[in-house]
């Protein structure tokens, strides 16, 4: 292997004092942990980062890197010393090894190290020469290159690399604090949860779940779901709540107007997320609504849910149209779990008619038909926590039990 490492850069600052300092101690320490276990010597250097590889294979870890939230983009480097001879004869070798039919290229040079005896057109110049004389296919062209060769000449090295290429972006995840996803099992609040990490924000998930109305299945299908997220998160794991919704389901059913059932439904999700949030040190809930996809998700839909809690709500999706967030739950390998059939707590006993535009003072009235304030204090209470990495194999089917009972153990075994 030629490449003896990798750069890692971080793009541009946009943050200033104190905050890009917490930036900066933050990435670091987040690629130290993605990359634990690996025989490599990282080097921090303000806005970048030079990974030795030693003998650790470099796909190994851009495997890792992709996952890395706060990383604009890396290079596969050769590092050499800067003696003008070794540069000459290290960018042959690169360009040999990179380029075996005709190309055009051109050679592009930064010279940190402004005591080095060379200028940085002198230096691209000589190496341009060389690399010419020694391989047959290349020609000069300095305006639309198909291949750069770029040259950063440092202290005592130099640093040789031709791609740049895009890493996450964002910002490092748990920058910007904690927040509490409202995990469904489909498409959006995965994308959702994604882009809160890749905005800094580490992520708890809770999902209600109403076995026996709905399936095993559904639930195993929400842990598939955290693993994949997992492979974002700080130390590649994500505590998941599961809060055992059939009782309020079943009394909501029973009381509400049909037409309000999502509506009181979802003031009840709100309730209780709202207060595992608090529980959990989590600033902020975060969910997968868009505006105006379905009835639930009305400007004043969202207005008449949104009112049971102060809390500060992220809606990732709140503009993306439907295509694009399928692009990404492809990008990050959810989309085949999310479109699996199985129906969650939303799609049992669906109401024909919605009501589009709930009113706050109905919504109170049909809650006041039943008491649920106690209800939400039971499934607080009930709600069981378990912490998913992204390699765990937990079958929830194999267990033969409901979600409830088979968490309650899960947490015995811990
Ligand atoms: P999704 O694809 O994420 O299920 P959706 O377009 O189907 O979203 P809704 O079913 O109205 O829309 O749900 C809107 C959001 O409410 C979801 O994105 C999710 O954040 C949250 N949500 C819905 N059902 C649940 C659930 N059973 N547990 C936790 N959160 C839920
Ligand atoms: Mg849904």
């Amino acid at each position: 292997m030629l490449y003896n490492q990798i750069l890692v850069r971080f793009g541009d600052l946009t943050l200033k004092g104190k905050n890009q300092n917490i930036f900066l101690k933050k990435l670091y320490d987040l690629v130290a942990l993605k990359l634990e276990g690996l025989p490599l010597e990282i080097e921090y250097r303000h806005d970048r980062i030079y990974i030795t590889l030693n003998d650790c294979k470099a796909e190994e870890v851009i495997e890792r890197l992709q996952y890395v939230s706060g990383i604009s983009s890396y290079s596969l480097v050769v590092k050499c010393s800067n003696d003008l001879k070794v540069i000459k004869q290290t960018a042959v070798n690169l360009m040999n090894n990179l380029v075996t039919s005709p190309k055009s290229f051109k050679v592009e040079t930064k010279r940190a190290d402004k005591t080095y005896p060379f200028t940085s057109l002198e230096i691209t110049k000589q190496v341009a020469g060389y690399v010419l004389a020694n391989n047959q296919f290349l020609k000069v062209d300095v305006h639309n290159p198909e291949v750069t060769l770029n040259l950063e000449l440092k202290q005592n090295n130099c640093y040789l690399y031709n791609e740049e290429i895009k890493a996450m972006g964002g910002y490092p995840v748990g920058v910007a604090g904690k927040g509490l996803l409202m995990l469904s099992g489909g498409i959006d609040s995965p994308v959702a949860g994604f882009l809160a990490m890749k905005q800094g924000v580490e992520i708890e998930c809770v999902h209600f779940e109403s076995t026996p109305l709905t399936s095993i299945e559904s639930a195993q299908k929400v842990v598939d779901l955290v693993k994949k997220m997992a492979r974002y998160a700080p130390k590649n794991k994500i505590n998941l709540h599961m809060v055992p919704f059939k009782e309020l389901h079943m009394a909501l059913l029973d009381n509400v107007d049909e037409s309000y059932n999502i509506t009181i439904m979802r003031r009840m999700m709100y309730r209780i997320a709202s207060k595992l949030a608090l529980k959990k040190n989590c600033l902020c809930l975060i969910n997968g609504e868009s505006v105006g996809q379905v009835a639930s998700q009305t400007l004043q839909s969202m207005n008449t849910i949104n009112s049971v809690t102060n809390m500060p709500i992220l809606r990732p999706l709140c503009t993306y149209d439907k295509q694009d967030i399928i692009k990404i739950s492809k990008q990050i390998d959810c989309y085949d779990l999310s479109i699996k059939p199985f129906e969650d707590c939303c799609t049992v006993y669906l109401p024909k008619a919605p009501a589009t535009a709930p009113k706050i003072s109905k919504a109170i009235y049909y809650e006041s038909l039943f008491d649920y304030e106690t209800l939400v204090e039971e499934a607080v209470a009930k709600t069981n926590s378990i912490t998913i990495s992204f390699d765990s194999d937990l079958d929830l089917s194999l267990l033969g039990l409901e979600v409830r009972e088979v968490m309650a153990e899960l947490k015995k075994e811990k």
